[in-house]
């Protein structure tokens, strides 16, 4: 797949010394439009792969495909620009005749007009400061809360924290330690995103995030809540119903940076807390801001992923939601409709489980 573009990149390049040799006339001219032609569009296919796999480096199983629907449009609407308005060629070059109408293409030419019209040294300062700023962009530091941290003595080696980090952030090595595991689980700070989605994959609570252990927002769960609320902070604007929720006493909310976090052990502990139901909001389908948290909790509540919830729970008492933040006022009426469901369920004789 990747020899076709670099063969037809070294084709041009076969008759390179004729090209160069060559009188500039009508003739040889064409040649060197086709040449030039050639090389650009086997070039920038070429360097747009090597950028694409740069920009996906990071990232563990990336999806390269684009819906289907977006396909779609994008052809249509390609099609439908070239009826309307289509791509001409303008007339051949001809040597002995002094072009005075040329059309401008401003797709490509755009910034002739803007050189023209600036004088040459802050047009080149210009360039030069804008060039700088894009190279040194990515090396710029932002704040980066800590990464993840593995708790070799409760790690197993399991390997199910670097199935779900979903930027391949953590990798396993040979046991370091006297136990009697094969393998132990390694955290690759650089590359960690704090994520919180292999707290959630960890059966055996040997990953904790920086202020967030799982032991911290277990002891959070344990609070006598009858609504247990765990929420991803990205998939709403807190602000925006900070003083509603406060007003619902009955709802305990706990706030994670992604939904992806919950380990359903942590659902089983709001249970056995007291929780009359637990309502988990996370962000749409194929918007998560960690790209798989979502997706990966939804497995696990439903039996397809490890770690798995206890089969004892009562599934109806679990409340999955997904929101957009521009939405964010609809999650107080849901959970009214939560709340008002389970006072329905609860009359007509469905007693929750005791789980011990
Ligand atoms: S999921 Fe937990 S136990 Fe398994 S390898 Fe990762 S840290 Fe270790
Ligand atoms: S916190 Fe997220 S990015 Fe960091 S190791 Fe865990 S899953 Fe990977």
């Amino acid at each position: 797949m990747f020899l076709a573009p670099l063969q037809s990149l070294l084709l041009p390049w076969s008759n390179i010394d004729s090209f160069f040799h060559s009188p500039v006339n009508n003739e040889s001219l064409s040649g060197m439009l086709f040449f030039l032609l050639h090389f650009l569009h086997s070039a920038l296919p070429f360097a747009m792969l090597i950028l694409i796999g740069i920009h996906i480096m990071r990232c563990s199983r990336p999806i390269l495909k684009t819906p289907n629907i977006i396909t779609m449009a994008v052809i249509f609407m390609m099609l439908m620009v070239s009826i309307i308005k289509p791509a001409t060629s303008a007339k051949p070059a001809d040597l002995s005749r002094l072009p005075i109408n040329i059309p401008f293409d401003w797709f490509f030419f755009f910034i002739y007009p803007v050189k023209s019209n600036l004088p040459k040294p802050i047009f080149w300062s210009m360039m030069t400061g804008v060039t700088l700023i894009l190279f040194i962009m990515p090396w710029i530091k932002r704040h980066r809360p800590p990464a993840a941290q593995v708790v070799l003595e409760k790690c197993t080696g399991c390997d199910q924290c670097n199935k779900d980090c979903p930027y391949g952030a953590i990798r396993l090595q040979p046991r370091t330690d006297r136990l009697s595991y094969k393998m132990e689980a390694v955290i690759i700070p650089e590359r960690c995103a704090a994520c919180g989605i292999c707290v959630g994959s960890c059966d055996f609570n040997a990953v904790n995030l920086s202020g967030m252990t799982d032991i911290q927002i277990k002891e959070e769960i344990i609070n006598k809540p009858k609504i247990l609320l765990l929420i991803c902070e990205h998939s709403i604007r807190f602000n925006a119903i900070a003083n509603i929720i406060k007003r619902m006493t009955n709802v305990k909310v706990i706030s994670l940076p992604c939904i992806g976090t919950i380990q359903p052990a942590m659902i089983e502990t709001g249970f056995k807390a007291g929780a009359d139901g637990i309502f988990v909001c996370g962000c749409v389908m194929g918007d998560c801001h960690y790209r798989k948290g979502n997706i990966w909790l939804l497995a696990r509540l439903r039996d397809i992923r490890p770690p798995f919830l206890n089969k004892k729970i009562d599934r109806h008492r679990i409340r999955e939601y997904q929101l957009s933040p521009i939405n964010t006022i609809q999650l107080v009426e849901e959970i009214h409709l939560f709340e008002e469901g389970l006072r329905v369920y609860n009359t007509s004789g469905y007693k929750r489980l005791q789980i011990t």
